[in-house]
C-alpha cells in the first residue's frame, strides 16, 4: 500500500511538472510574437534558436546552451522555401511539429515561434537580401555556389525573424559553418546589436554530423555516411603532420574519396565540393594556410537522396 502511495506521489509530482511545461507559449504570427516581446522587461537576456524543425540532438544542443545563458529562450520553426532550389527536398523535408513542440517543452523553451509560409511570404512578397559573403564569386566551392538561392533565402528569413524576436544572443551550429559566416556578416554589416554564439557540431557516435536530412539515408548508405567525417579527420591529421598548402589539402581530400576510399559497389555517392576557406569570410585559401585567421575544411556530398555537409576548423599553423 505504502508503495502505491509513493507511486501516486510521484504521479502527482509528474503532473505538476507537466503543468509547468504548459507554460510554453506558441506564436504563429509576427504580431503575437512582437506583442510578447514588447512586454518583456528591457534588460531581459533573450536567446534565440532559429530552426527548420525536425529537431534532433544537434538542435537540442543549441537550445541547451541558450537555456543556460538566457532569461528567455525562443525557438523558431520554419521550413523556409526560399532556401530550397527547384528540385531540392522542400516537399519531403521532415515536418514534425507535434514532436518538435514536445521536445521544446521538455527542454523548457519559453516560446516557440512557428509562422506559416503564407505569413512570411504573402502574395506579392518581393524583398530579398543578398549577402556577398555567401556569393559563389567569393568561393566557388561553397553552399552559395552549389545551391544558388540558398544564402539569399537564409539571410532574408533570418533578418525577418531577428526584427521580430530582437534577441540578445543568436545561437547557430558550427555544422552549418558557411551559414554562420553569413549570419556574422548580417549582424556586423547591418549593425544588429546581437551576439552570435556558435555551438560545436553534435555528432552520432560514429562521427556522422547530426542532421534532419540523415533520415533520408537507407541503412546501407548510413553505414558508409561516416566517409565525410573520416575525410575531415584525414585533413586535420595532414595539417598536424606539417601540410600547410591549401591546394595540396584539397587535392588530398578529392584523392581520399576517389582513390583511398574502398567505395562499396552500388553506392550512389557524389562529391559536390571540397573547400579550404577562411572561417569568417569564406574566402577560399589559395596557397599556404594563413596564420592568425581560423581556416576550415568543408565538404558537401550527396549520398543516395541525402545531401551531407560537414566541416572542421583546422589546427593553427605557424605559417
Ligand atoms: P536547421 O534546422 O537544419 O536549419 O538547423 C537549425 C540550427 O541548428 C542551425 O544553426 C544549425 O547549424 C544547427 N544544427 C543543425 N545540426 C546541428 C548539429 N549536428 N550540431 C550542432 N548544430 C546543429
Amino acid at each position: 500500500m505504502a508503495k502505491l502511495n509513493e507511486v501516486s506521489g510521484i504521479k502527482e509530482m509528474y503532473h505538476n511538472v507537466q503543468d509547468d511545461w504548459s507554460n510554453m507559449r506558441i506564436f504563429r504570427t509576427e504580431a503575437d510574437m512582437r506583442a510578447y516581446r514588447a512586454e518583456l522587461p528591457e534588460r531581459t537576456r533573450i536567446g534565440f534558436v532559429p530552426t527548420m524543425g525536425g529537431l534532433h540532438d544537434g538542435h537540442l544542443e543549441l537550445i541547451r546552451m541558450c537555456k543556460c545563458e538566457s532569461d528567455i529562450t525562443i525557438v523558431s520553426i520554419f521550413v523556409n522555401p526560399a532556401q530550397f532550389a527547384p528540385g531540392e527536398d522542400l516537399f519531403k523535408y521532415p515536418r514534425t511539429e507535434p514532436q518538435d513542440l514536445n521536445q521544446c517543452k521538455v527542454m523548457g523553451v519559453d516560446v516557440v515561434f512557428i509562422p506559416s509560409v503564407e505569413h512570411v511570404y504573402p502574395n506579392g512578397y518581393g524583398t530579398w537580401l543578398k549577402v556577398d559573403v555567401g556569393e559563389p564569386s567569393r568561393n566557388p566551392n561553397s553552399e552559395g555556389a552549389s545551391r544558388p538561392t540558398f544564402f539569399s533565402g537564409v539571410a532574408t528569413v533570418v533578418i525577418k525573424l531577428l526584427h521580430v524576436v530582437t534577441p540578445t544572443v543568436l545561437y547557430a551550429g558550427q555544422k552549418d559553418a558557411q551559414q554562420c559566416a553569413v549570419l556574422r556578416a548580417i549582424i556586423n554589416d547591418l549593425w544588429f546589436d546581437i551576439k552570435l554564439v556558435i555551438v560545436p557540431t553534435r555528432r552520432e557516435s560514429d562521427g556522422l554530423a547530426m542532421s534532419s536530412r540523415n533520415g533520408y539515408l537507407k541503412p546501407f548508405e548510413r553505414e558508409h555516411a561516416t566517409i565525410v567525417f573520416r575525410c575531415l579527420n584525414m585533413v586535420v591529421n595532414s595539417v598536424y603532420s606539417g601540410e600547410n598548402n591549401a591546394n595540396n589539402l584539397r587535392r588530398k581530400m578529392r584523392y581520399f574519396f576517389e582513390v583511398e576510399w574502398d567505395r562499396p559497389s552500388g553506392i550512389d555517392f557524389v562529391l559536390l565540393y571540397v573547400s579550404i576557406c577562411e572561417q569568417y569570410t569564406m574566402l577560399e585559401v589559395q596557397e599556404n594556410l594563413p596564420t592568425g585567421v581560423p581556416v576550415m575544411a568543408c565538404i558537401a556530398a550527396r549520398l543516395g537522396s541525402a545531401r551531407l555537409i560537414d566541416n572542421v576548423v583546422l589546427p593553427k599553423t605557424t605559417g
